[in-house]
Parts: C-alpha cells; sequence; structure tokens
C-alpha cells in the first residue's frame, strides 16, 4: 500500500516534525519559496507540533530598554548603534526604581517574562554584577522568569547571571554567518555564537533569533534556522525588520505577511520543540494576518520593541482570543475581548444622501 503522506507536502513536514526529525534542504526551500504552496495548509502542517507542544497558549513577553542608544557598535538595523541617523532618546542605565515600575506593571499585565535590554557591546564584569543583584532582587519580587539582552559576554559574566538566577540571555544570531559582515562589521557571527556558548556553560537558557527583510537570500534564513537548531535553543524570536530612518539597514522589499507567515512555519518545522516568536515588527509587517501566525508562533511581544512602539495589551490579547488562542497563564480569567468594536472615533456613519436636499423631501 503506498504511504499517503508521500504525496503529501504538508503532512510529510508535520509529520516529520512531531517526530523531532529535520526536513531536507529541499522542503525548506518549498516552505519559504514555493510557487504551489496554499497557505492554510501549511499554516496547518505547522500548528500540529505547535500544539503537540504548547496546545493553544501563547506567551506574553514585555521588553524593558533599560540603556538606550550610545553603542559603540554598527549593527545596520539598530537605531542605537553609532553609525545610525534614526532621532532616538538615548540615555544611559536606568535606576532601579525605574527598572522594578516597569517591571511591576509588566506583571500586573500578565507577562509571563520580563525581558530587559541593553544597548553596548556587552557588559563589564562590574555591570554584570549590577545586573545580577538587580535580577535576583526582582525575582524575589515579581515571580516573572527573566530574561535578559545584553550583548557579548564570556564565562566570568554568564557566571555572575547565571548564579544570579537569570532564565533566559538573549543574543540573536540575526542572519546566516555569510550574510553577516554585510549587517555588521564591528564583530562577528562567531563572537554571537561564543556568547551562546558561554550562556549555556554557565545554566542559563538561551534565546536566539532572527531577523528577515535586511537583503538575505531565503538560504540565509534557512541557515539560521539550522543553526538554532544544531545549538538547541529553546527560544527563537522571529524579528521583521522594523524600517527606521537613518539606519544604514532598511527595507529591502522582500516583507509581505504571506513571506512572514512562511518564515515563521519554517522556524517551527526545523525547531519543533523551541517556543517560536513573533518579535520586532509584527504589527507593521504581518498587518491583517496577524493572528495567523499564532499557528507557527506560540509567542509574541506587547507592548513595543526596543526603539519603536507596538500593540498595546488590550488589542494583543483580543487577537489572540478572537482567533481561538490563550494568553499563558491567564486561562482562568475572564476575556479580555469587548463585544462590537470598531477603530476610530464615530461609530455612526452619516450617509451623503441624508444630507442631500432632494433626499431631504
Ligand atoms: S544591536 Fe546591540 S550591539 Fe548592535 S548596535 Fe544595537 S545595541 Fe549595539
Amino acid at each position: 500500500m503506498s504511504d499517503p503522506y508521500m504525496s503529501d507536502p504538508y503532512a510529510r513536514l508535520a509529520r516529520l516534525a512531531l517526530a523531532d526529525g529535520l526536513p531536507d534542504l529541499a522542503q525548506a526551500h518549498w516552505v519559504l519559496d514555493g510557487k504551489d504552496v496554499e497557505m492554510l495548509p501549511l499554516l496547518d502542517a505547522a500548528f500540529q507540533p505547535r500544539r503537540a507542544h504548547f496546545g493553544r497558549s501563547v506567551s506574553i513577553h514585555v521588553l524593558n530598554n533599560v540603556q538606550n542608544g550610545l553603542c559603540p557598535e554598527d549593527c545596520g538595523y539598530c537605531a542605537q548603534s553609532k553609525v545610525s541617523g534614526a532621532a532616538i532618546r538615548q540615555y544611559k542605565m536606568k535606576s532601579d526604581e525605574e527598572i522594578f515600575e516597569a517591571a511591576e506593571a509588566a506583571a500586573k499585565g500578565g507577562a509571563v517574562r520580563y525581558c530587559m535590554a541593553l544597548s553596548g557591546r556587552g557588559p563589564s564584569v562590574q555591570r554584570a554584577q549590577r545586573l545580577g543583584d538587580l535580577i535576583a532582587r526582582l525575582k524575589a519580587e515579581y515571580g516573572m522568569e527573566i530574561c535578559l539582552s545584553a550583548g557579548i559576554m564570556g564565562d566570568e559574566q554568564a557566571k555572575i547571571l547565571g548564579e544570579a538566577g537569570l532564565d533566559r540571555l538573549n543574543h540573536n544570531l540575526n542572519t546566516s554567518e555569510g550574510h553577516y559582515n554585510k549587517i555588521t562589521t564591528t564583530h562577528t557571527w562567531q563572537d554571537r555564537v561564543d556568547t551562546l556558548a558561554a550562556a549555556r556553560r554557565n545554566g542559563i537558557e538561551t534565546c536566539s533569533g532572527l531577523i528577515i527583510g535586511m537583503g538575505e537570500e531565503s538560504s540565509d534564513i534557512i541557515e539560521v534556522g539550522f543553526k538554532l537548531r544544531e545549538l538547541e535553543t529553546p527560544s527563537i524570536p522571529v524579528n521583521f525588520l522594523i524600517p527606521i530612518e537613518g539606519n544604514p539597514v532598511t527595507e529591502d522589499g522582500s516583507l509581505t505577511p504571506e513571506r512572514c507567515l512562511r518564515a515563521l512555519c519554517l522556524m517551527r518545522f526545523i525547531n519543533p520543540r523551541a517556543e517560536i516568536r513573533m518579535a520586532g515588527g509584527r504589527e507593521g509587517n504581518l498587518r491583517g494576518l496577524q493572528s495567523l501566525g499564532l499557528y507557527p508562533a506560540n509567542s509574541l511581544f506587547v507592548g513595543g520593541y526596543l526603539t519603536t512602539r507596538g500593540d498595546p495589551f488590550a488589542e494583543t490579547y483580543a487577537m489572540i482570543e478572537d482567533a481561538g488562542f490563550e494568553v499563558a497563564g491567564r486561562e482562568d480569567q475572564e476575556r479580555t475581548a469587548p463585544g462590537f468594536r470598531l477603530s476610530g472615533q464615530d461609530a455612526l456613519i452619516r450617509p451623503d444622501v441624508a444630507a442631500s436636499p432632494a433626499s431631504a423631501e
């Protein structure tokens, strides 16, 4: 009897992912670029491993940019880099009070994780000690998991942070090794891989993902996906480039909502057990298809990114619930989504005809 999966590429991908197998290169390219790909069967195939490992839950992450700008690095996509002409508010590391205030708001909003991001090449040992102290106090006070994105670091800093109880260290690979020096020249892709290795050696879970829409080829996206699998990365943010005026790397014209969905599906097929996150730029790039992204992805950021705004809690929760998913940690709470809603100010449409003298007779 012939195997029904052999003739169904979607079922083959789903079955592979459910068995923790890896798609081959041809399958990966087909997911991103196949002209005969139908989006709904593709999303359904990606949903199968997502549902097996995460059900219908969506983890909410909130970013707090605790130090902004003033960075000596030259990452071309980043408004905080020394080469960006973007008009951002630059500030040194926030006070402990400000960081605690934002953590409290995130906890009240239902965030399961509080992510602190610092601009800069990487923390000194002294800075790592201050962060470690802060992390230990935040965990004791709010019970949220704490993530940190603080740049390149070695064992000395990672040990301090690991001992303080840091749950996750974020350091994105961003793009493939071959494409990396078109985006950044002041550090290497290997520096990023080494930082992730230092975190793992010191008992910290890693979070590492990519940014798509930076002039890369599909093969670059696929290579990052496979590398993240090789590094056994449990948390993968998929960022969609936010074009910021003044940055050297802006729109490459490749990002459509469908391209974004295909990339999310691909990351799920390659990394079936990972937390796949619709990260920076989901609002502007997925637009009306954001809720379809919840089929491959099981996590998202709320409230904005490092230097740009995002959708607030209420809109995001409504989008999640309207699509039949649940915000993780809020299963017992009432639905956030209100009833009938219209965007804009005025719910009444006043037909022109009512104002015309002819129709008034
Ligand atoms: S991504 Fe990080 S290291 Fe690169 S310029 Fe921005 S803040 Fe600096």
